[in-house]
C-alpha cells in the first residue's frame, strides 16, 4: 500500500515537472528548422521502473526526484518526437535486486516484456552514476546519479554512442547545464523506438 501511495506521488512528480516546462516550449524547438522529425507522427517508448529500498526501507531516489528525472527525459525524448510513458513504479527490497550479479539483473528485465526496465539502486560504485546492460537488457541509475543521467542511459539502450561536447547528453563527462541530443541523435531515437518492442 505503502509503494502504491509512492508511486502515484512519483508519477504526479513528472506531471508537475511537465507542467512546469510548458508544452508550448517543446512545440517550439520541435519545430525549429533543424526538428528531426516534421512530418512524422509521435512515438512512444514505456519504461517499467524499479526503486530498490535499503534496509531501513528508504528508497534509493524519492518520489520527488523520480518524477524530476523522469519528467527532464520525457521532456528531452518529446524534443525527438517520442512519448515516454512510464507503465509501472514498483517498490524493491535491494536484498531481492542483487545488481552486482547477472541472474539479478536479468530477474529485473523479466519483470516485463513490453517495457524496458529502469532499475534506481543505491550505489554501483564510486564513478558510476549508470548503465545500460545490453545483456540484461536493464537500465540501472543510481540513486547519486546527476539529472539527466536517466536521459543518458535511455540513449544508449537505443543505441546511441558517446559524444565529446560537453552540451550534450550523451557526453561520458561532466555535462553542462542542460545537455540535449543533438538533431542526428533525435532521429536515430525516433527510428530506433519505431524498431523497437517498447
Ligand atoms: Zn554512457
Amino acid at each position: 500500500m505503502h509503494a502504491r501511495r509512492q508511486a502515484k506521488r512519483g508519477g504526479l512528480g513528472a506531471a508537475l515537472v511537465l507542467a512546469a516546462v510548458g508544452i508550448g516550449g517543446c512545440a517550439t524547438r520541435v519545430e525549429a528548422p533543424q526538428a528531426p522529425i516534421a512530418g512524422h507522427e509521435t512515438r512512444a517508448v514505456t519504461i517499467a521502473v524499479t526503486v530498490a529500498t535499503n534496509a531501513r526501507g528508504l528508497p534509493a531516489v524519492s518520489p520527488e526526484v523520480l518524477g524530476d528525472w523522469v519528467g527532464l527525459a520525457a521532456v528531452e525524448f518529446a524534443h525527438a518526437g517520442i512519448e515516454l510513458k512510464v507503465a509501472s513504479v514498483t517498490y524493491m527490497r535491494s536484498s531481492e535486486a542483487r545488481l552486482k550479479t547477472r541472474r539479478g539483473r536479468r530477474a529485473l528485465a523479466a519483470r516485463t516484456d513490453s517495457a524496458l526496465p529502469v532499475a534506481f539502486v543505491h550505489g554501483m560504485g564510486p564513478r558510476t552514476r549508470g548503465v545500460w546492460t545490453p545483456r540484461e537488457g536493464v537500465v540501472l541509475v543510481s540513486g547519486t546519479a546527476g539529472a539527466t543521467t536517466l536521459s543518458h542511459e535511455l540513449g544508449h539502450a537505443l543505441g546511441l554512442d558517446h559524444q565529446t561536447d560537453p552540451s550534450n547528453i550523451m557526453c561520458s563527462c561532466q555535462r553542462g547545464a542542460s545537455p540535449t541530443f543533438s538533431a542526428t541523435q533525435r532521429r536515430h531515437l525516433w527510428a530506433a523506438v519505431g524498431a523497437s518492442r517498447f
